[in-house]
């Protein structure tokens, strides 16, 4: 069996030859046959030729780098797809995935689960994290058609056959989270303490995180249209409602001219209503823009992976050449 260790790399100069050290210590401890496929998402900083010594001195240090910053989805889909193990874990560069759950996540595999899954407690995040985001997966596993799990990220064991199956999904708008469970396979999770960054900092604003709960919500259904179209006939029903009231209330007492508040109050809520629909119906097809240009996820500038090989091509496909 060969393991290949899928990691994204952004601005982790500061950790990453502490990665490598302790990576390689357990791995070489247990005796995996393993490679290390290190992904540089454009950094600015220092991580290039950091990862570029590391692959000089060990072979089996693999890296790509990207032409900029193409965030840690396209980080990943790179890396899958230029692993050749056929056990495959994911996990980040700043150690928060203690390489000690490793061997536990190997045996899951070897139990015959395709994915293994290091669930993570939320000691030692802040208060307001910790609530918005329970919060937030109450919601939306009301909302999605997979299910998600706090505390389940991208720290998992893969199969081949699971990270072939990963590959084949090929939308431009990824988001793991839901694709890992979209994919099915049996699962085994193990739970792990939390773990602060080693060091360096946590690439996460509160707008990024933001944007990526919409990202989850609109990704993988279109109940948000749905919830539209209930709405709309609800508002309907009660506009008929208040026309016939009206209407009759007109007919016994004549004409009743001061309107105000209810002209002003209906233009309110239901300008507001539009407008966040619009917003709605506008996010779907923003979507469908960036899925019909086909674009790639990422731009290679270099790679030892497959050196000679011609690379090009599969800069527009994610599997296989
Ligand atoms: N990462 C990446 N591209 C980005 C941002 C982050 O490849 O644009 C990598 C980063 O190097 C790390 C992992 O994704 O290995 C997780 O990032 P971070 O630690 O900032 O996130 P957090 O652990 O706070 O969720
Ligand atoms: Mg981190």
């Amino acid at each position: 069996m060969k393991l290949s260790i899928v990691v994204p790399c952004y601005e982790e100069e500061k950790v990453i030859e502490q990665f490598y050290k302790v990576i390689t210590e357990t791995l070489e401890q247990e005796k995996f046959e393993y490679n290390l496929v290190l992904v540089n998402d454009g950094s600015k900083d220092n991580t290039l030729s950091i990862l570029k010594a590391l692959a000089q001195k060990d072979e089996r240090v693999k890296y790509i780098t990207f032409s900029r910053n193409f965030g840690k989805e396209s980080a990943m889909l790179a890396g899958l797809s230029f692993s050749d193990g056929d056990v495959i874990i994911i996990m980040d560069a700043d150690l928060q995935h203690p390489p000690s759950l490793i061997p536990k996540l190997v045996e899951g595999y070897h139990e015959g689960y395709d994915q293994v899954i290091a669930q993570r407690t939320r000691t030692g995040d802040s208060f307001g994290r910790t609530v918005l985001s329970r919060l937030y997966y109450k919601m939306i596993n009301k909302l999605v058609d997979v299910k998600l799990v706090n505390g389940q990220g991208d720290f998992r064991l893969l199969s081949r056959r699971a990270v072939n199956a990963l590959l084949d999904l090929n939308e431009y708008n990824r988001f793991s989270k839901g694709l890992f469970s979209w994919i099915g396979f049996k699962e085994k999770v193990i739970k792990y303490e939390n773990v602060l960054r080693d060091a360096g900092e946590s690439k996460w604003t509160f707008s990024k995180l933001l944007s990526y709960g919409i990202d989850g919500v609109i990704s993988f259904n279109n109940k948000p249209l749905r919830i539209s179209i209930y709405l709309g006939i609800i508002t309907t029903v009660f506009a008929i409602l208040y026309v016939f009231v009206s209407l009759v209330q007109n007919l016994i007492y004549g004409i009743d001219v001061p309107g105000y508040f209810t002209t002003i109050a209906s233009i309110l809520v239901l300008g507001g209503i539009q407008l966040l629909f619009l917003g709605v119906i506008g996010e779907y097809i923003g979507r469908i823009y960036y899925e019909i240009k086909r674009r790639p996820h990422y731009i290679i500038e270099e790679e030892n992976v497959r050196k000679g090989e011609e690379v090009k091509e599969h800069v527009y496909t994610s599997r296989g050449y």
